[in-house]
């Protein structure tokens, strides 16, 4: 008998999730990572819309309350009052770790899979750089755009498009609780963005959809520090610069094959055009857990299908209309023509509530 029913290979934010609800549900899990610290992070604050207590987190994880966006294309300039946070996402990680059922879960730090073995319909193993195996009854790809196992079966493609993203925590001179978003020329394919911080810090990033310009994206930024409407808001005091990539794949809408599933960006489940990955992913694995749950249960792996059913009805919809407004962004944010007509019409003119669901990842 294995010791384990499920192996979740990765322990972000994905896996952590996925762990605490299945260690809840008093299911053995084994949860393996290749970092050696799971609090060491290329970047350290998000964005997000999240509601904090549904997802069993306190007040300690909020870096900063937002409650409004100003959205700044060339010659157009709109706020819309929200409900977010400017989260510190070493918190988040050490309450999700602390959330865990310890009982149920295991964590094992430093493992590096590289390979999983399927005999005749189902899978067996995963594998790590040492040769040594993993089994349970059913294994979870968690391990975000490095989809080690997603790649191999053939969820994410091989050579997947990413976008890159670069971060500076910065001085803040503009109000409290009030996030900036840059798009136009001078954000080159892509965008800028300010989050507040507490004590008059803030983070300022700037990223991109366009490949060709990973490679200038520290001059970039800096280019973009000298700009009067940003200087008016931030003063650059360190060169610690921060990032990261996210995948920017079609929407994906397969993640189950047989007694084998993937969950967060190890299957491209982060909203294409606004970046809510952590909302986003945890919903998708708490949909996962009980796909997981009720097949343990029942000793039936086509009950894992369930997840793809699930997610589907809650985000396929909303995330191609996202990925059309992505592509539309990456096609016209080098004209500030075309970019100030859009905000005018799709920001501008519209009610407050329908641009907090635009700029939330919420379509209707
Ligand atoms: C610069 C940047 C800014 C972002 N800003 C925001 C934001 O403001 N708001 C928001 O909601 N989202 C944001 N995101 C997106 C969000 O961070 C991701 O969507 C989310 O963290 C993905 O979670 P995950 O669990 O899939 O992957 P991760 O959290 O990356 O976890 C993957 C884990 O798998 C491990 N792993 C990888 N390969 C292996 C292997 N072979 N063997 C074992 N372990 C492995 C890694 O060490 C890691 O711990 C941002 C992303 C970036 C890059």
């Amino acid at each position: 008998m294995q010791k384990y029913e499920v192996v979740i290979v990765g322990a972000g934010t994905a896996g952590l999730m996925l762990a605490r609800e299945l260690g809840n549900q008093n299911h053995k899990v084994l949860i393996l990572d290749r970092k050696k610290n799971l609090l060491e992070f290329s970047f350290n604050t998000l964005g997000s819309f999240i509601d904090i207590e549904k997802f069993g987190f306190t007040e300690n994880v909020v870096a900063q309350k937002i409650d409004a966006i100003t959205i700044y294309s060339k010659h157009v300039k709109e706020s819309v009052k929200i409900n977010g946070y400017t989260l510190d996402k070493r918190k988040v990680h050490e309450e999700l770790i602390a959330s865990l059922n310890m009982d149920f879960v295991d964590i094992k730090l430093g493992i590096h899979i590289k390979d999983i073995v399927k005999v005749d319909d189902l899978f067996t193993s995963v594998i790590d750089k040492e040769g040594n195996e993993y089994n349970a009854k059913i294994f979870v790809d968690a391990s975000g755009t490095a989809a080690v196992l997603s790649k191999k079966i053939g969820f994410m493609p091989k050579n997947s498009k990413l976008a890159t993203g670069i971060e500076y925590n910065v001085q803040y001179l503009g109000n409290d609780n009030e996030a900036h978003l840059m798009i136009g020329k001078d954000y080159k394919g892509g965008y800028g963005w300010i989050f507040p911080l507490k004590n008059k810090r803030a983070i300022i990033g700037f990223g991109t959809f366009d490949e060709s310009m990973v490679k200038g994206l520290k001059a970039n930024l800096h280019t973009i520090l000298e700009l009067p409407n940003i200087k008016k808001l931030v003063l650059k005091d360190n060169d610690k610069a921060e990032g990261g990539s996210i995948p920017i794949t079609p929407v994906l809408e397969k993640f189950v094959s047989h007694n084998f599933l993937c969950v967060g960006d190890s299957v491209s489940q982060v909203n294409p055009v606004v970046g809510e990955g952590y909302k986003f992913i945890f919903e998708s694995a708490i949909f996962a857990s009980k796909a997981i749950c009720q097949s343990l249960k029942n000793e039936d792996v086509n009950l894992l299908l369930q997840y793809e059913s699930d997610w589907k009805k809650r985000f396929l919809n909303n995330y191609k209309r996202s990925k059309k407004a992505q592509e539309r962004i990456f096609s016209t944010s080098k004209n500030d023509i075309l970019i100030d007509i859009a905000m005018l019409l799709f920001m501008k003119l519209r009610p407050n509530y329908k641009n907090v669901k635009t700029l939330s990842g919420e379509y209707e």
